[in-house]
């Protein structure tokens, strides 16, 4: 309960039995309002306007007002009441401690933790599912684990657009898909967000015989009665490790991804004449399983789902182009480009203008997948011992970059390896590489 509300058992005079709700200052940056109100870390939210602070989506929505109170306990266990008027333009600068992750909800034979080897740091294995993150960041959540509260906050601080994980609006197959026999009915939860206004991403993963064919046709066209509320869906092939439950599900075959590139082609088709947007997109390992060459740039609507590796290839292109003069001189220099091998196949696609525009030698290296087996080929699951393995012996480059999606926050791989430990490791320069506009803007080491 929070300061300015009443004590749940006042009668009683005792304590709550939970303790109540706040949220911790991690960082206050200088020249900030949170700064010259003597913010600090360590400091806690108690409340805004009275209302007790649950995690960063209260701290950022209750504070966005220009006036406000802040009730907070400072690290020395002051309590300060705050009534602020915040000067125009002039940010909080507080940052806070992340959120409790939402686990889920589900069990889906395709998931990527029960295709992780054992051994690997602890975090790896949690399930996460979580509408705030799928707000804040983009991933993508089935909204199974959804409590009423949430559904409050997402309509009241009007969470737009959400990434929402559909896979099939079929809530027979859904449920099947998420091994979740109470998984709620998916059209009936985006109807009542769709209903305040709110937006989605959504996306289908692929789990050939379950919600390819007809099932996908159904959820497309579900999904396109819904009009301005759903802005894209995008379909992505399963993905298995070695690990993974083969006995339950399998990846598609090259006529069942052509298959349901055909749906998504007919869906876009229709949606570019009546809305002039493509809406209906694949994946880009859809297409190199398909063994189909990718559309346009202009095709993927703005790369609103390239983290999802839809026009992963294009947006790469297309960065390349703009970046213009950005890029240092590498003329005369030899560097090695790590990925996985499903990007290799698309690679030189990129390459091509990059040694164009560098002056450059490229040489692709298309590492296998040491850890998770041969069949996991994405680049962002790749171990440090790989990439280690490739370059120990490689004094000729110049310099090597490697996917930075490979990395977690603190630059340290699925494997644990650090990056700092790979770069000491090997005879070359390395470098964490999204996008390869920023990691060639500087020049080489002498
Ligand atoms: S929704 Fe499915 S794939 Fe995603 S974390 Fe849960 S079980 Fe895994």
């Amino acid at each position: 309960m929070g300061r300015s509300c009443p004590a749940p058992f006042p009668s009683l005079g005792r304590p709550p039995i939970f303790p109540p709700a706040m949220l911790k200052v991690t960082r206050v940056a200088p020249d900030s309002l949170g700064a010259e109100l003597g913010l600090q870390a360590g400091t806690e939210l108690l409340t805004v306007n009275g209302r007790e602070l649950e995690d960063f989506l209260d701290w950022e929505f209750l504070t966005a007002d220009d006036a406000f109170l802040l009730h907070a306990r400072l690290p020395d266990g002051e309590e300060i009441e705050y009534d602020i008027e915040r000067p125009e333009g002039l940010p909080m600068g507080v940052g806070v401690e992340p959120p409790r992750i939402r686990r889920c909800a589900n069990r889906c034979d395709f998931c990527f933790v029960d295709g992780l080897p054992q051994g690997l740091r602890e975090n790896l294995y949690i399930r996460d599912d979580d509408y705030r993150l799928s707000f804040k960041y983009g991933n993508f959540a089935t909204l199974t684990n959804l409590k009423p509260r949430d559904v409050e906050r997402i309509i009241e601080y009007r969470l737009s657009p959400l990434y929402v994980s559909v896979h099939a609006t079929d809530p027979v197959v859904r449920r099947w898909l998420l091994r979740n026999p109470l998984a709620p009915d998916i059209l009936e939860q985006l109807r009542r967000f769709a209903g305040h206004g709110l937006q989605f991403h959504t996306q289908v993963v692929m789990s050939p015989g379950v919600n390819d064919g007809p099932v996908l046709e159904r959820t497309l066209a579900d999904l396109w009665a819904f009009g301005s509320s759903v802005l894209s869906v995008s379909v992505v092939p399963v993905g298995l490790t070695t690990f993974s439950k083969h006995h339950l599900v399998r990846e598609p075959t090259r006529d069942e991804c052509r298959a349901a590139l055909g749906l998504l082609e007919a869906a876009a088709r229709r949606s570019r004449a009546e809305r002039g947007i493509s809406w209906a997109l694949g994946a880009d390992e859809l297409y190199l399983r398909a063994d189909l060459p990718l559309p346009p740039p202009e095709w993927y609507d703005g790369f609103e789902q390239v983290e999802n590796g839809v026009g992963s290839v294009r947006f790469l292109q297309q960065r390349i182009r703009d970046a213009g003069e950005g890029m240092a001189d590498w003329r005369g220099r030899r560097i090695g480009v790590c990925t996985g091998a499903s990007m290799a196949g698309l690679m030189p696609q990129v390459l091509t203008p990059l040694a164009e525009r560098t002056g450059a030698r490229f040489e692709l290296l298309a590492l296998p997948n040491s850890l998770f087996g041969e069949t996991v080929t994405c680049a962002g699951l790749l171990p440090g011992r790989a990439f280690q393995d490739a370059l120990a012996g490689r004094p000729d480059l110049d310099l090597a970059l490697i996917p930075g999606e490979a990395l977690n926050d603190d630059h340290v791989f699925v494997d644990d390896l650090a990056l700092a430990d790979l770069a000491a490791a090997v005879p070359v320069e390395v470098r964490a590489s999204y996008c390869f506009t920023d990691a060639l803007d500087t020049p080489p080491r002498p």
